[in-house]
């Protein structure tokens, strides 16, 4: 089994691309579900946050205001250090337990939807594929605009606090370009979705290099038994 890290920009076009490699059948685990999940009340690191920044991040119903969380650690980088030392551990986690499922439902890869991927650069030596959707510095501005609402100073201001796509581009293996219409990224999904199930799993290869050497050898074993009789 391989695993193919997916990264991409605020509003570049990850979500179009991973609802179209999900249609097409692939498993796709996706950090941002998984970071929500861990912190939620009772589990091991929503302890640990209420212990470490108390209980004015909480909302009334108990659960975590990512929100008030968000912009202390937007202001404090020594918070967001330690906010990401709790966390961290427990989605890494629960990552490899939902690759794992993977694995044992047979599946040959698994792709990880990680929207730091190039930022954080720890997770990329893991993974066989680094794919990243850009899409040029324009359509990004203007999609983003008119998805969230935003102005373009607030547009600007949420792009500027990401490593830029120009910079990432240059560190993943593989660019999906979103800045076309849907059909042109759809094209060039096919065309990822094609190379992956091409590529060779060395694991599955030497598995069934070993099951054929093994069979081979006892066919010898049989013809040799039936020879000498
Ligand atoms: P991300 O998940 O990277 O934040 P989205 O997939 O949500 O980005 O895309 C951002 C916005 O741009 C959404 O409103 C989406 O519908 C729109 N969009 C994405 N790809 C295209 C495209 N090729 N053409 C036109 N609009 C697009």
């Amino acid at each position: 089994m391989f695993l193919v890290g997916l990264s991409g920009g605020i509003a570049s076009g990850k979500s179009t691309v991973v609802a179209v490699l999900r249609e097409l059948g692939c498993a796709v685990i996706d950090a941002d579900v998984i970071a929500r999940e861990v912190v939620q009340p009772h589990l091991k690191a929503y302890q640990q946050i209420v212990r470490h920044f108390g209980t004015d991040i909480l909302l009334e119903s108990g659960e975590i205001n990512r929100e008030a969380l968000g912009s202390i650690i937007f202001s404090q980088p020594e918070k967001r250090q330690l906010l990401n030392a709790i966390t961290h551990p427990e989605i890494q986690k629960e990552m490899l337990k939902q690759v794992l499922k993977y694995f044992v439902l047979g599946y040959r890869y698994v792709i990880l939807d990680i929207p730091l991927l190039f930022e954080t650069n720890r997770l990329t030596k893991f993974m066989k594929h680094t794919v990243l959707v850009y899409c040029d510095p324009q359509t990004q501005l203007s999609r983003l605009m008119k998805r969230n609402g935003l102005c373009q100073a607030e547009a600007e201001a949420r792009i500027a606090s990401q490593l830029p796509l120009d910079e990432k581009r240059k560190l993943a293996s593989h660019v999906i370009d979103n800045s076309g219409d849907r059909e042109s990224t759809r094209r060039q999904v096919l065309r990822l979705h094609a190379r992956l199930e091409d590529s060779l799993d060395f694991l599955w290869a030497r598995l069934a290099l070993g099951a054929a050497v093994a069979g081979l050898g006892g066919l010898l074993y049989l013809l040799l038994q039936h020879f000498i009789s």
